[in-house]
């Protein structure tokens, strides 16, 4: 039988901040990760949990005052998102994958903060993360710091966070004219972990594509980012013969490993498929 950890639940930030200054303890947001880990099924059960749902200071989505960054406080549910104006206005491809993840239940409790911090490969809204050169902001006793994206998600289930840290916020710079654009795909269409997730970034400019970010989940170690895909897109006017080209080039950069969901050959050519598609979609052909 698995043991219940001891729980402590801090009311403020600076509780929990010194809580995990004093002693390693496992941070709970929704739980919807860690109670699977609680059971020992999966991983290594917690020793001690820090339960953070009680602290307002990590809740909460706002604009900027400047206008050109979203700013989602760690604690910030699925449901949330989905149901924010402001966030289907400026960043809708984040709405879309909260749609996909899980169904109510987890939407309800999973975090945006949990999905950062659980670092699964297959994590939906981690590829968003990185093509959107998001920001992730970790506080403790020390004070806080900004990790991007890009030098989060270090290893396999690993981050940058130290153990004393917790992820407190997150700002996505939402710059106008950008296009963001959202692909997963699993086996059905609710409660269903990733075979493949694309998140596509780009801003039009005089018929070509600058600032093109290509980012996936599920197939790496990490999620990640695919620069030699994105230098060809670099630049390029969205065609036929460019979205050949790309494909061709992301299904040799990637090296996804067979596993329980999926074959590496069907994630690859996923990939290249799923990418050629939405450049397709967007050029209109
Ligand atoms: C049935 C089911 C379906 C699911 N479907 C999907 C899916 O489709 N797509 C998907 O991406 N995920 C899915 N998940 C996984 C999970 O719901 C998400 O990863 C969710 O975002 C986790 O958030 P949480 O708040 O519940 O995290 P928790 O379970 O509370 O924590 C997850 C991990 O992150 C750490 N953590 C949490 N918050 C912080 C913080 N603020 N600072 C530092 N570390 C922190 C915890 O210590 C833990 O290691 C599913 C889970 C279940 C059970």
């Amino acid at each position: 039988m698995p043991v219940e950890p001891p729980v402590v639940t801090p009311r403020t930030l600076a509780d929990a901040y010194a809580t995990l200054a004093g002693a390693p303890h496992r941070p709970m947001a929704g739980g919807t990760d860690l109670m699977v880990q609680i059971t020992g099924e999966i991983g290594e059960p917690p020793e001690r949990v820090l339960d953070l749902w009680r602290l307002d200071e990590l809740r909460g989505i706002a604009l900027s005052a400047t206008g050109d960054e979203l700013v989602f406080g760690a604690l910030t549910t699925y449901t949330e998102i989905r149901r924010s104006a402001v966030v289907a206005a400026r960043l809708p491809a984040l709405v879309e994958a909260a749609a996909t993840i899980g169904a109510a239940q987890i939407q309800n409790r999973g975090t945006l903060g949990g999905n950062i911090g659980n670092a699964s490969p297959a994590g939906d809204t981690l590829p968003i993360l990185l093509a959107t050169d998001a920001v992730i902001v970790l506080g403790s006793t020390r004070g806080e710091r900004g990790v991007p994206a890009a030098a989060f998600w270090t290893g396999y289930r690993k981050t940058a966070r130290a153990d004393d840290e917790l992820v407190i916020r997150v700002r996505i710079p939402v710059p106008a004219r950008r296009v963001v654009r959202f692909r997963k795909v699993g086996t059905r269409r609710a409660q269903a972990i990733s075979k493949v997730v694309l998140a596509l970034a780009y801003r039009e400019d005089g018929g070509v594509w600058r600032d093109v970010r290509v980012a996936l989940g599920s197939v790496a170690e990490r999620p990640i980012r695919v620069p030699e895909t994105e230098a060809v897109l670099e630049g390029a006017a969205a065609r036929e013969t460019v979205a050949d080209h790309a494909a061709a080039v992301i299904s040799r950069e990637i090296h996804p490993i067979d596993d329980v969901r999926s074959t590496a050959d069907y994630r690859r050519i996923v990939t290249a498929r799923i990418l050629h598609r939405l450049l397709r979609e967007e050029g209109g052909w």
